[in-house]
């Protein structure tokens, strides 16, 4: 949508015709899950606000419209926290209310995109307030969260707050055919990960070991069911190997099993890692559904007990031998 990978349409499409009518509010907030497609939405609707030919903007071809585009137009700035830092901080707030204050260089308007707002602390809040309560008729400010409840009930009751859901399935695999055409094999695991929030596979989809790490992962699989104490061994030193992956092994584990489990059924056609059918078919048919149910139940767990930053080792080990016949 006028260059910008957009995900919400109707929303875009809402703002961009307040821009041409002339009634865009000063104060947004974006709320969503990170990776949900809110901040290039932000983008696109800076981009048209700054651009010379309001009636159509964004027009794509104006100066300021190309300077957006490549993000370094100098009356559009996006605020995030500093390197290191978790958390916008109070001066950087205070930097922000004091430039808001300057006129714009280039454009009717100055936009000011902060991301995440909701992840900043009640004294960069209140600093941020003072500007919300008297915007230079100017400014625009789009506060993307996560949470809108983090914020401080007197920024929300001054910004007008547009939700972000999850994009339906149908939406990420064309996101995925259009921008990673060389991932297609893995299409229907990408889309269960995602859920609907694209960002969540970006990194994954970039990472050059995705292929690699997925077929290693399914070789370590069969180690996981099997009855030999070595291999539950050889388990936690693969999943110490690649801690920083852990998460993701966990998830292709959850992945294959779950196949294995509709193979085991008779029902082939719902298997979703058809990039690994044929491993998946026979890896199944050695091994009891019981077991595989138990393995469903034990990742899940794994995966829970991840969240809660439990020992990577002392969990693999635990996941590699709790899958065991017992007896
Ligand atoms: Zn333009």
């Amino acid at each position: 949508m006028y260059g910008y990978e957009i995900l919400h349409e109707q929303i875009a499409e809402n703002l961009i015709n307040n821009i041409r009518q002339e009634v865009a509010n000063q104060a947004y907030i974006f709320e969503g899950e990170r990776g949900v497609g809110s901040k290039e939405c932000a983008k696109l609707f800076a981009g048209a606000l700054v651009c010379k030919n309001t009636p159509s903007a964004p027009c794509t071809t104006c100066n300021a419209c190309i300077m957006a585009k490549a993000e370094s137009h100098p009356d559009i700035y996006e605020l995030t926290p500093a390197d290191g830092k978790r958390n916008i901080s109070v001066d950087q707030i205070r930097s922000v209310v004091t430039d808001a204050y300057t006129k714009p260089y280039e454009s009717k308007k100055k936009v000011y995109i902060i991301a995440y707002g909701d992840d900043m602390n009640e004294q960069a809040q209140n600093a941020f307030l003072k500007v919300l309560e008297e915007p230079p008729e100017y400014a625009v400010f789009v506060i993307l969260a996560e949470n809108n409840e983090s914020l401080l009930p007197t920024i929300r009751s001054r910004c007008t707050s547009i939700r972000f859901n999850p994009v339906a399935d149908k939406k990420v695999e064309e996101y995925i055919k259009k921008n990673y055409p060389e991932r297609l094999e893995a299409m229907d695991f990408l889309v269960q990960y995602a859920g609907g929030v694209v960002g969540d596979i970006e990194k994954i989809l970039n990472a050059e070991n995705f292929v690699p790490l997925r077929r290693e992962s399914l070789e370590k699989l069969e180690a996981l069911l099997s009855e030999r104490k070595l291999d539950a061994y050889q388990v936690a030193e693969f999943l110490e190997e690649n801690k920083e992956d852990a998460d993701l092994i966990l998830r292709f584990w959850q992945g294959f099993l779950r196949d294995m489990m509709l193979i085991l059924q008779g029902a082939k056609n719902l298997v979703k890692s058809t990039d690994f059918i044929d491993n998946l078919i026979n890896l199944a048919n050695k091994t009891q559904e019981e077991k595989v149910a138990r393995a469903i139940d034990e990742v899940l767990l794994a995966q829970q007990m991840r969240k809660r930053y439990v020992n990577l080792k002392a969990l693999s080990l635990r996941l590699a031998f709790s899958i065991k016949n017992r007896g």
